[in-house]
């Protein structure tokens, strides 16, 4: 079956919460987007308001690489970290995405509770897309009962990174610094984002004006 190929302009994602600039998702200073939805239920996940598809809200991937565009200009974001939620589950928006903001410069870096084996088998063009621009891929399911004691931004210690291309190395030093809890008030709701950020989920609200729509 011919495979019909989104235009960026076109294509949409549905969101649980965008960071604009972050130290806690991965190195650098990142815009880092959570998706809403996941077809996986790995128990102890820390983001579980954010399982549900029909959660959320919906914007296009062309304010999306806009906003990340201006995050990169006015406070040095390097690139974007996609998260979730499942980014697989929405491959086609994210493989958009993910090729948009590589034109202006910006890395791309994907948690995934799918391994990279399980990503290739699956023949998705999509979600090989999505590879294809992805420049750092931290993948396989959340284990609560393997918690990682060294790397910094992963979650347990089955997970793997792998890096896709030559941006960023796996043996950066980067990951094995302290990890990151991020606390934010914005619009009188308090946000969380980083790891571990479990014990503070109870706190989790998706500040309003972080919708590209209401920042316009
Ligand atoms: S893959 Fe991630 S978002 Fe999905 S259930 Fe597992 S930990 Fe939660």
């Amino acid at each position: 079956m011919d495979h019909e190929r989104v235009a960026s302009g076109e294509a949409r994602l549905r969101l649980a919460q965008v960071v604009p600039c972050t130290e806690a998702e991965g190195p650098g200073h990142r815009f880092a987007i959570w998706v809403q939805g996941c077809p996986l239920r790995c128990p102890g996940c820390c983001n579980p308001e954010m399982l549900p598809f029909e959660g959320g809200w919906e914007t296009t991937v062309d304010e999306l690489a806009k906003w990340a565009g201006r995050a990169a200009a006015e406070d040095g974001v390097e690139g974007i970290t996609l998260l979730g939620g499942e980014p697989l589950a929405q491959a086609a928006g994210a493989a958009a995405l993910a090729r948009q903001v590589r034109t202006l410069g910006l890395s791309v870096m994907v948690f995934s509770g799918f391994t990279l084996e399980e990503i290739r088998a699956s023949a998705d063009p999509d979600a090989l897309e999505l590879l294809a621009h992805t420049d750092l891929l931290v993948d396989g399911p959340y284990l609560r009962d393997q918690p990682e004691p060294r790397r910094r931004w992963i979650g347990s210690s089955n997970q793997r990174i792998h890096a896709l291309t030559d941006r960023y190395r796996v043996d950066d030093p980067r990951w094995s610094g302290q990890n990151t809890l991020e606390l934010r008030l914005v619009g009188g709701e308090l946000t969380v984002n980083g790891f571990p950020a479990s014990s503070a989920v109870g706190l989790w609200r998706r500040p309003r004006d972080t919708r590209p729509s209401e920042r316009s």
